[in-house]
């Protein structure tokens, strides 16, 4: 009868107990990726993200040999209405060049006027060009800015408790490798690695068409809609299809959130958040309780509020775990009751 009562709450690895993440990003946030790359994230429901070059909004492309060249960039509508789809917003610098040279213009107005322009603010800064873009130097300019996270151009999975934000990892969704490296596509790349160690996978393309407009930038269209069907496949049961922006703050609560259990009280707990960086936008945090009990035998509540909770999505987590996901801050109460006891 004891063990019946015994009750074990954690934060879960993932939002949802999910057990590992995908997302995908687009540098230069280009008008035409409504020609394909949006149709088929709205039919497949996952959320992308844009990297915007701030100096860019609204314009032509013209930056010496680019070859995106000719292309527009989104303007403020656009940008909004990809919002309005779930979309997140990063920032790629004022005028992607090497940030260096000028900081205070490529790294913090660039910040600013994008964030003046979408209304919200603005955590991720991308490295333009590459990663000669993201040296311990533009590191810390960009945490004194006020960026909370940076993105790479390294070919890796990203580890659900990697240290460093500042050094996220990038799939090149692409048709070849560049250089000395050649490769072919592969729209299974990285899958099984995330499920065995519970990653995030963020897969980098700027803006596949029919053709890709550079082979090593870039994929075709039939490409980038097989590498996201074959992603919702493989996932639909496990994965959380997130944008970037949401991961990033999740990991900051989980590692900033703790739960402290309240001596002698059945079913009550304490968060203490503390050093949470205040550029955190999403605070809800998804708890996995481990118990005898089903959902429907309980109420659970967050500051008061009664919280819908649900048998655990992960494959990791299943067996008797309940899982719910609520709004937290430092000092919320989570208690959590027997619908027998009240009734
Ligand atoms: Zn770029």
């Amino acid at each position: 009868m004891k063990d019946k009562n015994k009750l074990e709450l954690s934060t879960a690895l993932w939002k949802y107990g999910k057990d590992w993440v995908y997302s995908i990003t687009y540098d230069e946030a280009l008008s035409d990726l409504y020609k394909y790359v949006i149709p088929t994230h709205d039919r497949l429901g996952i959320p992308g993200h844009v990297e915007v070059v701030s100096g860019h909004i609204g314009k032509i492309r013209n930056l010496g040999a680019s070859s995106f060249n000719g292309m527009k960039h989104m303007d403020r509508d656009e940008l909004l209405d990809v919002m309005s789809r779930g979309w997140g917003v990063g920032c790629h610098s004022w005028s992607h060049v090497m940030v260096m040279q000028n900081p205070e213009r490529e790294l913090l107005q660039a910040k600013k006027e994008l964030e003046r322009v979408i209304g919200r603010r603005v955590t991720i800064y991308t490295a333009p060009g590459n990663n000669h873009n993201l040296t311990p130097e533009v590191i810390n300019k960009a945490k004194e800015y006020g960026y909370i996270a940076g993105m790479s151009i390294t070919d890796d999975l990203n580890y659900p408790d990697a240290g460093d934000l500042f050094w996220i990892n990038r799939v090149p969704l692409h048709e070849r490798m560049s250089d000395v490296y050649h490769s072919t596509f592969d729209a299974y790349r990285r899958i099984h690695q995330a499920r065995k160690y519970k990653g995030w996978i963020i897969d980098y393309a700027h803006c596949p068409l029919e053709k890709a407009v550079h082979d090593y930038k870039d994929c075709t269209d039939e490409h980038h809609r097989e590498r996201l069907e074959t992603v919702v496949d493989e996932g639909k049961y496990d994965c959380w299809f997130a944008n970037p922006d949401d991961v990033v703050d999740y990991r900051y609560l989980r590692k900033h959130a703790k739960i402290i259990e309240c001596p002698g009280t059945w079913g009550k707990y304490k968060i203490i958040i503390e050093g949470l960086p205040e550029q955190v936008i999403c605070r809800e945090m998804t708890f996995v309780l481990k118990c005898a009990y089903t959902p429907e035998a309980l109420i659970i509540s967050v500051d008061g509020k009664i919280v819908s909770a649900f048998p655990a999505g992960g494959l990791s987590i299943q067996g008797s775990c309940i899982c719910f996901t609520a709004p937290v801050k430092d000092g919320s109460e989570i208690v959590i009751r027997r619908k027998a006891d009240r009734e």
